[in-house]
Parts: structure tokens; sequence; C-alpha cells
């Protein structure tokens, strides 16, 4: 943990305190409160950045100001711009890797984690060897049988060719890995993130290439892993023990949540603040300090707070914890209309709408 620093650590002292205050006493006047502040602040010119931007490591840009923005929904609303780097130099706090073991003898030191109903399993040589009984599909075959060697992509091309949808045929059967290195020539992604979110009374589902947040490190959170189209084609795609990996176009991501990932963020009453959504609420970690997971959690993993400054996000009732490391899933959808990466200039994720290019001309006057 090098990148800790005294901001934070005021944060934090600030976070534990507001975690034991409640703003408005029940849940329905603590919404009509929520929305009457957030009205306010989006009415001011110089309304100031969420204080959990601050929490975001050095490497993370956030912008100076806020910005116009139009969400999933067509809401037009405030944005906060994070800019999240893609170079495979900068401190998230751990290790990256390891992912594939190379042969089926090397242990669980040598090799990542693969997510399979809702279980996390060691993805060492012995889950490889065992594939074919695991999947009841005679059809696996990572490893070479006399010298117990387990067949991994070794280049960039080789990476491309058995990541893409529809698996390279040459690379069935292939622990596919891809190094962070790999990535080192994508440019930094843009996001926009809503500085107000408000709970919506409908969920609002994910783009799968989208993301699902931003974690404070610095790494993507994205959508579930596409393990339909990775087994079908004989492959495995292994998550090092903090449920990333690497893709080529998007660098390290994580999957899944889990002890290693959670690291370097505030300690509150609801566990540690990992990131944020793409819909702008915050992340916290699967489990409350106490061990337990929160029992009220709804269908797409948040839940609504008394206290809502818990976290940081002053006036804001409600927060998500990440899904169980095993589910493939750190959110299920988004319970507000959610920001976007930004493509070119564009402050719009306004799906129904498409992009300013695809949209029918305006009605003439009549
Ligand atoms: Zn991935
Ligand atoms: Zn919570």
């Amino acid at each position: 943990m090098k990148n800790i620093n005294v901001r934070r650590l005021a944060l934090i002292a600030g976070v534990l305190t507001l975690g034991t205050l409640t703003a408005c006493g029940d849940h329905s006047n603590s919404e009509a409160h929520v929305h009457a502040q957030n009205e306010a602040r989006k009415q001011s010119t110089t309304a100031s950045l969420p204080t959990i931007t601050n929490y975001f490591t050095d490497d993370v840009i956030v912008s100076d100001s806020l910005v116009e923005c139009t969400l999933s929904d067509g809401t037009e609303t405030s944005c906060y711009i994070v800019t999240m780097p893609i170079n495979s130099e900068i401190d998230v706090g751990h290790d990256k890797g390891p992912w594939c073991p190379r042969n089926i003898s090397d242990t669980a030191e040598d090799a990542g984690i693969w997510l399979n109903d809702n279980e996390v399993y060691d993805a060492d040589g012995n889950f490889i060897e065992n594939l074919a009984t695991f999947y009841s599909d005679d059809n696996w075959q990572l490893f070479n049988p006399e010298t117990g060697e387990i067949k991994v992509t070794d280049s960039k091309d080789a990476c491309l060719a058995a990541a893409r949808p529809d698996v390279d045929p040459k690379y069935q059967n292939y622990c596919v890995e891809c190094l962070p290195e790999y990535a080192e020539d994508v440019e930094p992604q843009k996001y926009l993130i809503p500085a107000y979110p408000e709970k919506a009374s409908r969920i609002t589902q994910f783009d799968p290439h989208g993301g699902v947040g931003l974690a404070f490190n610095g790494v993507k959170m994205d959508a579930p892993a596409p393990v339909d189209a990775i087994l079908g084609a004989y492959t495995l795609a292994p998550f090092d023990d903090c449920g990333g990996h690497v893709n080529p176009h998007v660098g390290y991501h994580y999957h899944a949540i889990t002890e290693c990932s959670s690291i370097d963020t505030a300690l509150s009453t609801h566990g540690k603040m990992l990131g944020v959504a793409l819909d702008g609420f915050t992340i916290f970690e699967r489990k409350h300090p106490d061990g337990l997971v929160p029992d009220d959690l709804d269908d797409c993993g948040g839940h609504a707070i008394d206290g809502s400054g818990v976290g940081g996000q002053e006036g804001i009732g409600y927060h998500y914890h990440a899904g169980d490391a095993g589910s493939n899933q750190i959110l299920a959808c988004f319970s507000a209309p959610s920001g976007c990466a930004i493509e070119g200039d564009s402050m719009h994720c306004d799906v129904r709408r498409g992009p300013p290019g695809n949209r029918p001309p305006p009605p003439k006057p009549s």
C-alpha cells in the first residue's frame, strides 16, 4: 500500500464519523430530503465535486468541475468525468496475475481462480487436469498427457485470437492468458459518472461491454465475463486471485471482488468502500465488518441506508455491496440511470436515442 496519503486518511476519519450519523428520520422522508438536496445542488452552477471523488488514487484523473450530461434514460443532469489509466505500470495496490498454470503439477501459488456456480476454484494444475470431469465433457484437453504441460496463449496475437467472441479454432483447448503489457498502447478511457444519483423506480440493465463501475485503485469493474462463450470453445480465461484479468482492448479489469481486491479503501460501518458504479452510487465490499452479508440487498445488489452520509456520499442514502466472488457478477443491474464510457466528445449516454449521428431529424415546423 504505497499510495495511501494524508488526504485519504482524513477522509477515512470523516467516513467513520458520518457512518454513525442518521441524517433524516424515516425512509420516505429521507428520499424526499435527498431529492431536495440534489435539486438544490443541480441548480447551483458552482456545485463542487462529490467528496467520494477524492478516494481515487493519484493515477486516476477526475475532472475539476461538473459537466452537463445525459444519462442512459435521457435524464439531463450533472456528471463528473473520470479518466481511468490503462497503463500496465500503474500501482493498483496488489499484484496482477498469475493466471494460467504451466503444468498440471503447478499449485494454486502459480495460478489464478475460476468461477463456477457461485463457487471460486483455484485454477491450478489439478483443476486443469480434471476439466473433463468437472464439466462432464471429454473434449476438454488443455494439457499434454505425457508431459503434463498446459497449452497457454503466449503472445499478444494468440491472446487476441483466443479472447475474441468467436474463438480462433486453433486455440480451442487453451488456457487464455493476456498480459498487462499487451494493452500498453490503449488510450486511457474516460467515463461520465452522475454526480447526484437517485434511486429510480425501474432498474437499468447495463451494457455487457460497457462496464459496471470504477474501483478507486484505477481498475475497471466489468460486466460478467462471457463464460458460456469461453467454455463453449474449450478455453479457460482465469482471473487472478484479486478477480482480474487482462483484455488487450481495455487492460486489466475485475470480474469479481475478492479479499485482495478490497484494498486501500475507506472502512465504514458497511465495510470497505471500493469504488463507484456507472450510475454514481458507491460500491462496498460484499460483507460488513462483522462478516455478514447485508440481508436487505435488492435485485441489483444495493440497499437504502439510514444515515445518508455512509461512505462519504453526502445526501445519498443508497449504495451497493459487490456480488459474491463466485457469482461472476459485481453488480446485477443499476438502480438509477447510468453514465457511460465517453465516445469522442459526446456527453450523452442516452441509449434510447443512440449516438448523435443516428438520431432521426427533428420534425419539420408545421
Ligand atoms: Zn474480462
Ligand atoms: Zn451497505
